[in-house]
């Protein structure tokens, strides 16, 4: 269950609709707290998740629906092989990745999934990491 008491009303409001929550006891694995599997926000049990973290999911989902799902995830894999190629480290790997650079960069703007255009992710294909993601990355 969310705990939605320290979420701004129209937070709740906007994005209540647009929740779909599972708790699980295994998933997702490692020392993730969350996964988003097409649309479905799974989150680890005993996890509280913050309004960022659910607008960071919820981003994932605007970037997965854009994308048709399935395609979604064959270009996270690849960009996530490629960015351990250049990085030689799972985690930098996994943070330079287009989807989560654009999702941790904005997560904290309530305000981005009613502003945000189409395909936006692009732009964070070949954007150097910046001082907002490493601060994000160390939350
Ligand atoms: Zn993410």
């Amino acid at each position: 269950m969310v705990v939605w008491l320290n979420f701004p009303k129209f937070v709740v409001s906007i994005h209540r609709s647009m929740l779909r929550i599972r708790h699980s006891k295994h998933i997702p694995f490692g020392s993730y707290a969350a996964i988003n599997l097409f649309g479905f926000i799974i989150i680890k049990k005993g996890i509280h998740l913050r309004w960022t973290d659910i607008n960071h999911e919820l981003i994932h989902t605007r970037q997965q629906a854009e994308m048709l799902w399935i395609p979604f995830y064959t270009w996270y894999v690849v960009e996530w092989l490629i960015k351990f190629i250049i990085y030689r480290n799972l985690n930098r790997a996994y943070y330079n990745i287009s989807f989560e650079r654009e999702a941790y960069s904005n997560q904290h703007d309530i305000q981005y999934l009613r502003n945000r255009k189409w395909y936006s992710f692009v732009k964070y294909l070949f954007k150097k990491k910046t001082d907002k993601t490493l601060k994000y990355k160390n939350e």
